[in-house]
């Protein structure tokens, strides 16, 4: 296969279940896509064996070949590119950049999902050309990550801006992780879900048409929320204004700390119910430290499903810069 003149890069997104593997260009652009279920087994060389299928896909239907490959992945990747461990995959300690570099013969850069799409956005996304951003993605969970002046940070053993677990009400409810009253354990997906049950539960006249929504009470998502929303049910307003406090809440500690110039929003609930942005853009300037707000700008993120592939490809391209 000709090598063309512009390099192209792959840019790989691995969640739990799913993979995305696409050719982009220099400029953001996606050539081809490829999304495919991964091996039930999970087991890393049947998994690397599912990529190439794509890789091999997406070489042969732009008729170019990529010149890196850029890696996001659903777990704790440190900096050698090896995964130390995945509650999604259930893998621990892959050498995984290793790994895919013997089996491709091209540079590779691991990261995290969550670095790669703030990556994305950072660089062709929402949060371009700003030095100091930050990424906040809310979807079944929340995660984001911090650019400060000019650089991603990564924090000591490679684990920082994990966003969602900042502490927004001390002893609150429990969250996934060792702590209680999680940023995430409030407005992540499964935590909306989990308050709305609550709610529909404390008053059932009210929640009638979550209820009527889902099928049953316990059925009831962060989807059936955003749906009775949309509908005017009291119930899910009220739901949908408290976690457009919470979310605000987390937003003010962040912008107080880091002093971001954007502030980017995105993810699966912030998709389902775009309003939670006014609601953020209304209440942020109002608690926060007045200098901390001067030029901050909230924004929705642009990239929407591909920020992960874009992001990593993003990446590669540094490797054969
Ligand atoms: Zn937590």
């Amino acid at each position: 296969m000709q090598k063309m003149n512009k390099p192209v890069t792959l840019g790989v997104d691995l969640g739990g279940t799913k993979v995305n593997v696409a050719l982009v260009d220099r400029s953001g652009r996606v050539l081809f896509a490829h999304k495919s279920l991964i091996h039930a087994s999970k087991e890393p060389e049947r998994v690397i064996a599912d990529i190439q299928t794509a890789i091999d896909i997406c070489h042969s239907k732009t008729g170019k070949e990529a010149e890196a490959l850029g890696f996001g992945v659903a777990a704790q990747v440190n900096r050698k590119g090896v995964v130390c461990g995945s509650q999604n995959l259930g893998w621990r300690n892959v050498p995984l950049k290793k790994k895919l570099e013997k089996e491709l013969g091209l540079p590779v850069a691991v990261t995290n999902d969550v670095n790669a799409a703030t990556w994305g956005e950072w660089r062709f996304g929402a949060g371009r050309g700003v030095n100091d951003l930050a990424v906040l993605f809310v979807g079944t969970g929340v995660g984001g990550g911090i650019i400060t002046g000019g650089k991603l940070l990564s924090g000591c053993s490679n684990s920082g801006g994990e966003l969602g677990h900042i502490t927004i009400v001390y002893d609150g409810r429990k969250c996934h992780c060792p702590n209680r009253g999680c940023w995430e354990a409030y407005v992540g997906g499964w935590a909306i879900a989990e308050r709305a049950q609550e709610a529909v539960r404390t008053a059932p006249e009210e929640g009638q048409r979550l209820v009527s929504l889902a099928g049953s009470v316990e059925k009831v998502t962060a989807a059936t929320v955003s749906r009775a929303y949309r509908e005017d049910s009291l119930l899910a307003r009220r739901l949908v204004e408290e976690t457009g406090r919470y979310l605000a809440a987390g937003v003010v500690s962040i912008v107080n700390v880091f002093n971001p110039c954007v502030l980017v929003l995105g993810g699966g609930v912030i998709e389902g119910i775009p309003e939670l942005i006014q609601i953020v853009k209304d209440i942020v300037p109002t608690m926060a430290l007045e200098a901390s707000v001067e030029e901050l700008e909230i924004v929705k993120a642009s990239l929407g499903a591909d920020a992960g592939v874009i992001g990593a490809a993003a990446l590669a391209q540094d490797l054969v810069e």
